[in-house]
């Protein structure tokens, strides 16, 4: 539900975080438990569970140009940086608001464990 939210209550500013861009549509903030030297959540302003739940496909893409411009800003634009979309339970998902990592910094496994 939007109100107890973590992540709406991030967007709405109730909740403190280290934020490093906003749009219209969109906020970005540090991760709090980083799992890479830039470790950034995107995140739409509007309540969206999951990847399973978008239906304005234009959501995504300014959540994707937001991380591109982001990748730019902290200088992994050309080094390399992954954008990750955890989607429940085997994904690991635990904020059930739909959000985009931004991961770079450090050379990373693939396949991801
Ligand atoms: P996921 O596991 O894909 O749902 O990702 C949720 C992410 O949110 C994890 O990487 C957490 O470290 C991060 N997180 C949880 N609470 C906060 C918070 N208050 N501020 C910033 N990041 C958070
Ligand atoms: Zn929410």
């Amino acid at each position: 539900m939007a109100d107890a939210c973590l992540f709406c209550r991030i967007a709405r500013k109730e909740i403190p975080a280290t934020l490093v861009a906003e749009t219209d549509e969109c906020v970005a903030f540090r991760d709090i438990n980083p799992e890479a030297p830039v470790h950034i959540l995107v995140i739409p302003r509007d309540h969206i569970p999951s990847a399973s739940a978008v239906k304005d496909a234009a959501v995504v893409g300014k959540m994707t140009q937001l991380a591109a411009e982001l990748a730019k800003r902290e200088g992994i634009a050309e080094s390399g940086y992954r954008l990750v979309m955890n989607t429940n339970a085997d994904a690991g998902q635990t904020v059930f608001h739909l959000h985009m990592h931004l991961l770079g910094g450090r050379r990373m496994a693939w396949p991801p464990g």
